[in-house]
């Protein structure tokens, strides 16, 4: 079966969940296949979500910032209190769902960074 857990170089299952998701993307290192020893990566799919969710939590924080009351006693005034918490929370959210989905969506691809020779 054609998982996405399966090697984009020999084509066995060699990866699982959690090596997966430590495989990082497009432009990292990969994590070598326990099978045929070459790198893999999280494939284009992965390498977009994780851009597009960067900017999208990004734009979160500006927003929030930009539209949290700066003093008590307005109508928002728990935005004002949780404004750092919020932030905090989504930057925790930024390092840990681009981990998620790559464990469990997207197939994925040969590492395209070039391993000097041995
Ligand atoms: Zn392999």
């Amino acid at each position: 079966m054609n998982s996405i857990y399966n090697c984009p170089h020999c084509g066995k299952k060699s990866f699982n969940p959690l090596t997966k998701a430590m495989a990082g993307q497009l432009n990292s290192k990969g994590k070598v296949c326990m099978e045929c020893g070459r790198r893999c990566v999280n494939g284009k799919g992965a390498t977009i979500f994780n851009a597009v969710f960067s900017v999208i939590a990004f734009a979160c924080i500006i927003i929030l910032y930009l539209n949290s009351p700066k003093t008590y006693g307005t109508e928002y005034e728990w935005l004002y209190i949780y404004e750092i918490p919020i932030d905090i929370g989504i930057i925790a959210l930024k390092l840990i769902v681009p981990r998620l989905v790559n464990a469990f969506f997207f197939k994925m691809s040969p590492a395209i960074r070039i391993e000097p020779v041995k």
